[in-house]
């Protein structure tokens, strides 16, 4: 880590930064999405299965209402039932059938888990009940209505009766179906499930009248114990039903289902039940009809399906409620991230354009000034802020070192110049004094090295005061100019050729013998003397002379000053014999 912090760059930071803010909001994105696209998918679940759990209570539904026309085509004096009757049966059973159809293809279709397994067998072991009760009922209807033998007839009811627990397992996976998908939804489900209950017990106690209804007899001890059963269960249900409708936040619809079966079922079709139970345990006079029984009681019963439907209903709604709030949520938390998320976005491509990019292109411009080059351009800042008085600062340190930079190539162009001015004769261009005893020092040094032989050569001119005093200053100079001009392009290679001062010449002749120079320095003398030296225009052409001396150092050594002062000895010597002659220091014989 520390190595990271060391090694990344202030991009590279930031880049960093930029990837884990947007991956990190990427992530809760993602989780917020999920969690409300889970709720969304069980809520849509829960209304499947509340619609499917309204499939397996209509089953049970059709099953106990087949059980009214049955039972009168049982109690009926024409054999298979009177036709309306007859009609009435095959439509219950075509309902049943349809409804049972629908529960079924559902079941099919989950077949794959494992708790639908019961289910399914139960309710296919239902099917081949419903035959077997069909055949039963059919067969006692078909017969003489005198022929039909009380023990036949309720075992025939009883068959029909014992259908309705076999679609048990069916409602109860169903309904936990719809329970796990939203536990909110346990409580009316489970309701609506005993209302359909509820519904059913009903049913078989109008049923358990009817023998006794027919017969316009009193009931036999075992129809009252199983009617007393009966209604115990049937109050078992209701105070279920209570207890279930206690936990949940009833809707108006419900309360209202509620309210009504509490007054059709629990008040006016009690009133019923007891006025007819009272009847058939005192006289079994009872003044009405099986039908007239079933006419006044049944559509009491309705009232407890009203309930079981409202609570599907209400179970339905609040799916739909959540549903459509899920949408709502998972709509808004897109909006709201994405917005976010561009905010973060821009945020971020400010604070690149702003710092991070001006302060690296500043590093770079930085980085280029301390390694000398000066021409890059800063960033412009955008705004007057910090930034700008850094730039400022760069740019104020930049002109500087421009102008530094300026000074300093001047200062150089004048070490080079005043360096030429120093050993060159400013007149001639040809080396001075100064320049001419470090280079013969150093020519000498090599000739005491390597043994060579070298001659000093003295040249004075003759009467210059008098050019100058006749001619003028500027003839003077030019006299002294064409001498050296002479000089420099008689000289050999290697020869060091100097102005001493006034108009005082040397020439340094190395690798060379005594005579040698001489015949050199004759050479030099002669052409000097025929040499027409032009002035300016309208002056006549001007001859000089001059005289030399010379010094060997094969007899005089390899000193400078000894050679220097032998020479001038010479050339002294040269002047008084008269002039334009060269004198050898150390001979006595002057030659000319
Ligand atoms: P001699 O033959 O004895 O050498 O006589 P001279 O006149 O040449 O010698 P002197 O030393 O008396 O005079 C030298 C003169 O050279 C004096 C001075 O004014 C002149 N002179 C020195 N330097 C320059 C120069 O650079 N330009 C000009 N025009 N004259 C110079
Ligand atoms: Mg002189
Ligand atoms: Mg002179």
């Amino acid at each position: 880590m520390d190595k990271l912090k060391r090694t990344l760059t202030l991009r590279g930071w930031f880049r960093l930064m930029a990837v884990s803010l947007v991956l990190v909001f990427l992530l809760v994105e993602a989780r917020l999405v999920q969690l409300e696209w889970r709720q969304l998918q069980r809520a849509e679940e829960g209304q499947q299965a509340v619609a499917r759990l309204r499939l397996a209570l209509a089953a049970m539904e059709m099953v106990s209402r087949e059980r009214g026309p049955a039972n009168s085509a049982l109690g009926d004096e024409k054999p298979a039932g009177s036709p309306g009757l007859h009609e009435a049966l095959l439509t219950a059973r075509a309902h049943t059938d349809q409804a049972f159809a629908d529960l079924h293809q559902v079941l099919q279709h989950e077949a794959g888990h494992a708790r639908y397994q019961k289910a399914l067998l139960k309710a296919d072991a239902f099917l081949g009940a419903l035959k077997q009760a069909r055949l039963a009922v059919d067969r006692q209807a078909a017969l003489p209505l005198s022929q039909r033998q009380p023990e036949a007839l309720r075992q025939s009811v009883r068959g029909m009766v014992e259908l309705v627990p076999l679609l048990a397992p069916a409602i109860t996976v169903l309904t936990d179906d719809a329970q796990l998908a939203d536990p909110a939804l346990g409580s009316a489900v489970w309701a609506a499930r005993l209302s359909a209950e509820l519904r059913e017990y009903a049913g078989q106690l109008g049923s358990l009248f009817t023998p006794a209804l027919s017969r316009q007899q009193r009931f036999t001890p075992e129809e009252l114990a199983t009617i007393e059963r009966v209604k115990g269960r049937i109050e078992q249900l209701r105070h279920l039903l209570d207890l279930r409708m206690g936990q949940m936040d009833e809707a108006d619809a419900v309360q209202a289902a509620h309210v009504l079966m509490e007054r059709d079922y629990f008040d006016k079709a009690a009133r019923l039940i007891d006025m007819v139970l009272t009847t058939g345990r005192d006289t079994g006079q009872f003044g009405m009809t099986p039908a007239d029984f079933a006419a006044a009681y049944v559509p009491d019963m309705n009232s407890i399906l009203a309930l079981r439907d409202a609570l599907l209903d209400g179970a339905d709604q609040r799916c739909a409620r959540v549903q459509a709030r899920s949408q709502q949520w998972l709509a808004g938390v897109l909006v709201t991230t994405s917005l976010l998320m561009g905010l973060v976005l821009l945020l971020l491509r400010m604070t690149h354009e702003r710092f991070v990019r001006p302060l690296s292109q500043a590093a770079e411009v930085l980085h280029a000034m301390s390694a000398g080059d000066l021409s890059r351009a800063l960033p412009k800042a955008v705004v007057g802020d910090e930034f700008a008085e850094v730039f400022g600062g760069i740019n104020a340190l930049k002109q500087q070192s421009q102008a530094r930079a300026a000074l300093e190539l001047e200062r150089d162009k004048l070490i080079v110049s005043l360096r030429e001015q120093s050993t060159t004769d400013f007149l001639t261009g040809l080396p001075n004094r100064r320049a001419f005893f470090e280079a013969a020092q150093a020519e000498l040094a090599r000739a005491r090295r390597h043994g060579f032989q070298l001659v000093l050569m003295l040249l004075d001119v003759d009467f210059f005061k008098k050019i100058n005093d006749t001619a003028g200053h500027a003839a003077g100079d030019q006299a002294l100019k064409a001498v050296a001009h002479t000089l420099r392009h008689s000289r050999r290679q290697g020869d060091l050729v100097a102005r001493l001062g006034g108009e005082e010449f040397v020439v340094l002749l190395t690798h060379c013998e005594p005579d040698d120079g001489y015949r050199f320095a004759e050479r030099l003398r002669e052409a000097l003397a025929a040499q027409d030296i032009v002035l300016a225009e309208g002056q006549p052409t001007l001859r000089l002379t001059v005289s030399v001396g010379l010094a060997a150092s094969g007899a005089h050594g390899l000193d400078m000053d000894t050679l220097l002062a032998r020479a001038d000895d010479a050339m002294y010597k040269a002047k008084h014999a008269g002039r334009n002659r060269t004198e050898v220091a150390g001979s006595d014989a002057a030659r000319t």
